[in-house]
């Protein structure tokens, strides 16, 4: 599985205001990256580039060296699923049906039977819960849902938006156990984007960190960690 991912030169408007200007960075096949970031400064704007949810005015996107175009089901295509902030799970099904749609692109059966068993392997609580209606799981237990419909689709790049946000601190702490086995497990290439900065760069071999729409630091997770201005801006240390 290599779905190493390449982001150059890219820029976002919507109307008159600029989103991300220039952006570019990369992402080794297999590795776990962190966007952070403040609010606003543009990370689910590159992961909606990505899924091609918006349109750049300019700039490339490819997944496993090849271009991913800027229409929504070019990156299913090229293998990239996304669990996307605020979750969006269809409320009035179960959770077994919501983490099937998440396959309906795979043709396999048996190959969507053994990853809903790998999901239901790394978060037990969905298993016990397969028949109750989404809507009313609680607010980590959705997040686990929404991470386990964007495996289903078995994808080369797996894209987490803001995994964390309100959920309780030791949840997040077993969920980036979780992301960590499911890139080792299956190889996927992970980009996390979180404004838990501390949860995100702890994971990450590679960090980068978004400011008003650029680019201003990119290390190995360690060294963005260690750095006295990231510690300052974003752990409040
Ligand atoms: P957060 O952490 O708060 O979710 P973010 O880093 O993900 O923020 P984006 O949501 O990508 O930031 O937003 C980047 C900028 O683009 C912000 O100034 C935002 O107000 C603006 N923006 C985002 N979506 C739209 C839109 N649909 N129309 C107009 N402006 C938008």
């Amino acid at each position: 599985m290599s779905g190493e991912l390449s982001i150059k030169g890219l820029n976002v408007s919507y109307g008159p205001v600029e989103a991300l200007h220039d952006v570019s960075f990369d992402v080794p096949g297999g590795q776990i990256a962190a966007l952070v970031g403040s609010n606003g400064a543009g990370k689910s704007t590159v992961l909606k580039s990505i899924c091609g949810l918006v349109t750049p005015t300019d700039g490339t996107i490819s997944v496993g060296g090849e271009t991913v175009g800027p229409r929504p089901g070019d990156a299913l295509k090229r293998g990239v699923a996304m669990s996307p902030e605020g979750r969006r799970l269809f409320a009035r099904l179960s959770v077994e049906e919501n983490l099937q749609m998440g396959a309906y692109t795979i043709s396999d059966a048996k190959a969507s039977r053994e990853m809903l068993e790998r999901v239901y392997g790394y978060f037990p609580r969905l298993r016990e819960r397969h028949r109750q209606m989404a809507g009313s799981l609680s607010g980590g237990e959705q997040q686990m849902a929404a991470i386990g419909r964007a495996l289903m689709a078995q994808p080369k790049l797996l894209l987490l938006d803001e995994p964390s946000l309100g959920i309780a601190p030791i949840i997040v702490a077993e969920l980036g156990k979780i992301i960590t086995e499911i890139n080792r497990d299956l190889g996927m290439t992970v980009l996390l984007v979180e404004q838990n900065a501390n949860m995100a760069l702890s994971l990450a071999e590679t960090g980068i960190v978004l400011e008003t729409g650029q680019v201003t630091m990119t290390g190995t997770g360690r060294e963005l960690l260690d750095s006295p201005a990231i510690r300052s801006a974003y752990l409040g240390i």
